[in-house]
């Protein structure tokens, strides 16, 4: 899909964010431009400014923003602005940010310093599981949580599906299903929030591969490959397993594994074979 911008050069206002208390009393010239990622046809298609983003409005909305919170660092100020405008617009898919400070106090002359900032909504989805208790209700608390956090919107669930436990351990059938989120985390900080939901619906560690009350894994994030300590993604079982590509079929069938090259579709019927 190509993008768009829309683009804001050089927006001027007068705020107080500084490390130095001078700063915070006396107030400053900030300098914001902003490259808006978003999809304009519709709106340029019949000719509507409701389907697009209004640029207007995001120059109101970054000066009320600027004026109605201090921060000390330009750094701090940008990251913030940038998440606050990506939800605020529901068009706006990724925002590149930069705040400029041409009167900084360090006693020499420059044209300005800057930060610039580049963030955007993911693209993640989630295999999720349980295999103790109301199994349903347990997936379906998982889902509300997740849905809760300011940084996440569940776009799309599966059904759920009844599996057979796998692993050898002798133990209750999983309800199984997958999920499509869009979040502002990176993918550490979405491992946290998950692990933070299994430990609210008490799933215990207890046997490897045995019961838990729910199970939230990472299938893929973006067309991201990491492999860290603590993370493989794309999850490493998704080819060898039916119950997580069944429900990927059903919400993403032409969704391309960016390590195998596959679709959905074309693992699980290599799979099923
Ligand atoms: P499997 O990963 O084979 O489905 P599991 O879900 O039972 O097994 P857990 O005990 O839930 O395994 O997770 C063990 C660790 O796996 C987690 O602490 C986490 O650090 C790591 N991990 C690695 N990659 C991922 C991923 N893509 N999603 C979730 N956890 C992951
Ligand atoms: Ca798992
Ligand atoms: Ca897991």
């Amino acid at each position: 899909m190509e993008q768009d911008i829309i683009k804001i050069s050089n927006l001027e206002v007068f705020a107080y964010h500084g490390v130095l208390k001078e700063e915070n009393s006396l107030g400053q010239k900030f300098i914001i431009s902003a490259e808006l990622f978003t999809d304009i046809s519709e709106a340029a298609k019949d000719d509507d400014i409701s389907k697009s983003i209004n640029y207007a409005s995001v120059c109101k909305a970054i000066e009320k923003f600027l004026k109605e919170n201090t921060f000390k660092l330009i750094e701090t100020t940008a990251d913030k602005l940038a998440t606050y405008l990506l939800k605020k617009y529901d068009r706006l898919d990724r925002i590149k940010l930069e705040i400029k400070k041409p009167w900084a106090p360090i006693h020499m002359s420059l044209d300005t310093v800057s930060v610039q900032v580049e963030r955007g909504w993911h693209k993640v989805y989630l295999g999720i599981g349980s295999n103790l208790g109301d199994k349903e209700a347990n997936l379906t608390e998982a889902i509300k949580l997740l849905n809760e956090d300011e940084d996440c919107d569940v776009i799309k669930v599966s059904s759920l599906l009844t599996t057979e436990p796998v692993g050898g351990v002798e133990q209750d059938d999983f309800l199984n299903g997958a999920l499509l989120l869009r979040t502002l985390k990176t993918p550490s900080e979405l491992l946290e929030l998950i692990g933070k939901i299994e430990k609210e619906l008490k799933r215990e560690r207890i046997v490897h591969w045995g019961p838990r009350t729910i199970d939230l894994d990472i299938l893929f994030f973006d067309n991201d490959i990491i492999q860290t300590k603590e993370l493989t993604i794309p999850h490493k079982e998704i080819a060898n397993r039916l119950f997580v590509l069944n429900p990927m079929c059903e919400i993403a069938p032409w969704l391309r594994h960016p390590v195998l090259g596959d679709t959905m579709i074309q693992l699980r019927n290599k799979l099923s074979e």
